[in-house]
């Protein structure tokens, strides 16, 4: 029988200022209880994980990753939540996607690796599932991982990364995406085509659409398998350079924020449905954001970070916490020597992912989504839980010894 639930929106959450706790990449000697595994537990600890989670059924939401990726987040680290967990009574599972979770184990990530079991959300065949009625553009249906829903406590751990259709993944898109079946993900990504974009009746020319598709060195536009004579923008390709529109006779296609937008306003309902299924109180958010790629860990490999690794956050609010991994990243310098020759850099304004993606892939829409929805607060205090500063230097060519 489905649990009782409670909504967790909570209305006016927008105004209070929350807190994210935050581990930086930073150290003063080489010593492990400087480095990020170390501050992850303080973090735990800020977050009074261990207090919280007695008796309850905990599901651990990572990215397990794909095919011979290796970015996605350490054992070490997901050992230590589920260590924290057990610690604090709590019986943990990791769950994750059904084709992902596949063949994790030759990524690293065994029960015996992690200290717990790892399940498909909504089981091998991806059929178990909750539905929930809540109409959005083409999707009217949101189907949640049953594991999901079935846990009473949820720890949302994420990696933060670069993502095509949004320029950012974090901890909105590990559980936007990542708790919902294949169905709804598919659905997720085609709202994006909801609205109109292409008008065929003003461009009759079939060499004028040949010449349109040929112009875009992303090859984002080809013609709709759907419908002979229409074009389909793939919108994860297209950095909207505008190269298209120079082509396109007046009026007959649209490079419009309101395509890509879509994606992400979907992945703010789609967390919403989620956590709406946990009782206040019960779900808390950890992101590592190191080697940071252009791309999201779903393709199933590892580039080289775009980004120097910005250390490790938590917060008991979403909003908050991609917030400040968002504030915390654009204040890097974009590693544009890493970045594959067939992406390009063609504007150089706010955050470095939405140089590479382009700018109406604007990352912090999802927060912006978010905070409308009431999931969360943009204003936020950001509480180094090791400060640098607070930590007497070592001198000059200190390296410990090892004592064991
Ligand atoms: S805006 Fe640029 S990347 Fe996008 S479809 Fe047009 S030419 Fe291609």
């Amino acid at each position: 029988m489905q649990k009782a639930r409670s909504d967790t929106i909570r209305k006016g959450y927008q105004t209070m200022k929350s807190t994210v706790y935050f581990g930086s990449p930073r150290q003063t000697r080489l010593e492990a209880n400087e480095t990020l595994p170390a501050k992850l537990d303080l973090i735990m600890e800020k977050l009074q994980l261990r207090d919280r989670v007695k008796g309850e059924l905990v599901a651990l939401k990572m990215h397990t990753g794909n095919n011979i990726g290796y970015s996605t987040i350490h054992p070490v680290f997901v050992r230590r939540v589920v260590s924290a967990i057990r610690e604090g009574g709590g019986k943990p599972f990791i769950v994750d996607v059904d084709w992902d979770v596949e063949g994790s184990e030759s990524r690293g990530y065994t029960p015996e690796t992690v200290g717990c079991p790892i399940y498909p959300l909504a089981g091998p065949a991806d059929r178990y599932f909750y539905p929930h009625k809540r109409p959005y553009k083409s999707i009217d249906t949101w189907y949640l991982g049953g594991l999901i829903q079935d846990a009473t406590f949820l720890v949302n751990f994420s990696h933060a990364k670069g993502h095509p259709s949004c320029s950012y993944g974090g901890g909105f898109k590990n559980l936007a995406l990542g708790c919902m079946i294949g169905k709804t993900r598919s659905a997720m990504h085609d709202v994006c085509h909801d609205d109109r974009y292409w008008f065929s009746e003003l461009c009759p020319d079939p060499a004028v659409r040949e010449q349109i598709k040929a112009v875009c060195p992303h090859a984002a536009i080809v013609d709709d398998r759907k419908n002979p004579g229409e074009l389909h923008l793939h919108i994860e390709q297209c950095n909207q350079c505008g190269r298209c529109l120079q082509v396109a006779p007046p009026g007959s296609l649209k490079i419009d924020p309101v395509n890509f937008y879509s994606f992400q306003e979907a992945c703010a309902i789609s967390t919403s449905i989620t956590l709406s299924t946990f009782e206040p109180g019960k779900a808390t958010h950890i992101c590592l954001a190191t080697q940071m790629t252009p791309v999201c860990d779903c393709f199933g490999f590892t580039s080289m970070p775009i980004l120097p690794d910005a250390g490790i956050f938590g917060s008991d609010d979403l909003v908050a916490l991609d917030q400040a991994v968002l504030d915390v990243t654009g204040r890097l310098k974009l590693i544009e020597e890493n970045i594959s020759t067939s992406l390009e850099v063609h504007t150089r304004e706010g955050h470095p992912l939405r140089w590479l993606h382009g700018p109406y892939k604007d990352p912090y829409k999802v927060v912006e989504y978010g905070a409308a929805l009431g999931l969360g607060s943009r204003d936020y205090d950001l509480v180094d839980v090791l400060p640098v500063e607070q930590i007497t230097p070592a001198p000059m060519g200190y390296i410990k010894a090892q004592t064991n």
